[in-house]
């Protein structure tokens, strides 16, 4: 007969949410049971994500890099790509991680239980063919699963989502795109480094939606020499598979209406994994979309369960996940904490990357709120041109009667690492004085951030301000 298990607190879900929110309860003192489906903590992110995608696009940029660099007077051959060692890195990277997050769990006492659990009552989990976990407190990290599109299913290997597309199981000479959000653009761009003509297609008006046009511009200018094609306003209506492909049909402006295509990836999104969960034994409510309700300790309409990450809401990012889990452990474990960031860092990881936090313009628009805007383009910085690289962009965004810091965005290689610096200042309630007046390295890509905060007090160097002009 299978166990029963008491736990304090039981995580169901071991992604980047739940695993952090099971080790700080442990290291908090309370007796915890990790619950995932996989046989190894990790999630998502690490099996089926961030990691992944992430390995498989530096050895896109490595391509792009070494294709570029003839600016500089180096020439390589083309790129022989071995894709059984490309695929055997990425899967060692995983394994890597997820035996150290195995290792954690040990010696933290965390007890990892590997199946599917599903709630039977308010205080009991049933592990699929394993231990009844009876609990005092739980949190719900089951994450989300992408998004399918009623039209766009189709019974054939050659159609792929996120996960199937990472495997990375041929470069196919074709590959259609569906959906011009990061996932798609992230993963058009390691096909097309590896040599795939890769069409992208945009239902909107514009790549990332949602995201400040200024800096997603040097991105869809540099996207059209990477990939074959890019449709705006164009909707896939319909998929169907031929001898030699996936035939897909087209409806915007465009000239050609039906295309075939090797493989097809459609990335359209993703939703909470809430389903099948027995959320409605354990008395926990979700709402329309999905996603179960919280309130701002992260507690769900049931008072002893908690729920974080991709399940809980927007925007599913694995640090928004990771930090959930960590003030939903804390409020266990009795801390008087609520979940108040000023700011949520997102990252795209093209090329060139996109990164923002705190207010966007676009936001800041649509809340009719007024706003100082300080933009400083790369073709100032001597780092970017160092790089080859001066078509980034760096801008801050500030409270014009206090000079806050509200928001920062940036376009260029490495807006991932420097958007960090933004978080700080935001999080800080930093003025754009304070980083104006904070030295940074020379020649670096920061310089760019403390430049556009210059352009705002009148110190900038590498950008003239005709202040006869102005006045
Ligand atoms: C291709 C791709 C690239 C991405 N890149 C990034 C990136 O660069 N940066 C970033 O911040 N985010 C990225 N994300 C998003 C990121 O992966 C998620 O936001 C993050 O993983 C959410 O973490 P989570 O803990 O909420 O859930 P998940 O990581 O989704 O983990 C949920 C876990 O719950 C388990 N589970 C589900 N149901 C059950 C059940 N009934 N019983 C037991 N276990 C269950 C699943 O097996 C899974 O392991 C990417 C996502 C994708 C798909």
């Amino acid at each position: 007969m299978a166990d029963t298990l008491n736990t304090e607190l039981v995580v169901l879900g071991g992604g980047p949410g739940g695993y952090a929110a099971a080790f700080l309860a442990a290291d908090r003192g309370l007796k915890v049971t990790l619950i995932d489906a996989a046989v190894k903590p990790g999630g998502t992110c690490l099996f089926v994500g961030c990691i992944p995608s992430k390995a498989l696009l530096h050895a896109a940029h490595l391509i792009t890099d070494a294709r570029e660099a003839g600016a500089f007077g180096l020439t390589f051959a083309p790129p022989k790509i071995d894709l059984n060692v490309l695929r055997a890195k990425k899967d060692k990277i995983i394994d890597l991680n997820a035996s150290h997050l195995l290792e954690l769990c040990k010696k933290r006492q965390v007890t990892f239980l590997s199946g599917r659990g599903v709630f039977t009552d308010p205080a009991t989990i049933q592990v699929e063919g394993g231990a009844t976990v009876q609990f005092k407190n739980a949190i719900i990290a089951t994450g989300s699963v992408p998004t399918k599109l009623p039209g766009l299913t189709l019974d054939s290997a050659r159609l792929l989502d996120s996960t199937s597309a990472l495997q990375l199981e041929n470069v196919p000479a074709t590959l259609l795109v569906v959906g011009g959000g990061y996932i798609g653009l992230e993963m058009g761009t390691v096909y097309a480094a590896l040599g795939s003509k890769v069409t992208c297609v945009e239902l909107t008006g514009g790549l990332l939606p949602g995201v400040d046009a200024d800096l997603v511009r040097p991105l869809a200018a540099r996207i059209k020499s990477q990939f074959h094609q890019v449709y705006l306003n164009t909707k896939v209506a319909k998929l169907a598979e031929v001898k030699d492909g996936i035939r897909a049909t087209f409806e915007g402006d465009l000239a050609e209406k039906e295309q075939t295509f090797e493989k097809v990836m459609v990335a359209v999104g993703r939703r909470p994994n809430s389903a099948n969960l027995g959320l409605d034994k354990a008395e926990v409510d979700i709402d329309q979309k999905g996603f179960v309700k919280v309130n701002e300790q992260r507690r769900t309409t049931n008072p002893n369960i908690f729920a974080i990450g991709d399940v809980a809401g927007e925007p599913m990012l694995a640090h928004k996940a990771s930090h959930e889990g960590k003030l939903a452990a804390q409020v266990i474990a009795g801390e008087p904490l609520v979940w108040d960031p000023r700011a949520i860092p997102a990252v795209v990881f093209t090329d060139p990357e996109i990164a923002w936090c705190g207010l966007t313009e676009t936001e800041a628009a649509k809340q009719n709120r007024e706003v100082r805007v300080a933009r400083f383009h790369w073709a100032g910085s001597g780092r970017a041109m160092t790089l080859g690289r001066s078509d980034g962009v760096t801008k801050i965004i500030t409270d014009p009667k206090t000079d806050q810091v509200l928001g920062v965005g940036l376009c260029g290689p490495g807006a991932g690492e420097l958007i960090a610096e933004g978080v700080i200042a935001v999080e800080m309630g930093a003025t754009s004085k304070d980083i104006a007046l904070s030295i940074h390295p020379h020649p670096t890509l920061t310089e760019t951030i403390s430049e556009a905060a210059e352009t705002l007090h009148d110190l900038a160097s590498h950008v003239f301000v005709n202040r006869k002009k102005v006045l």
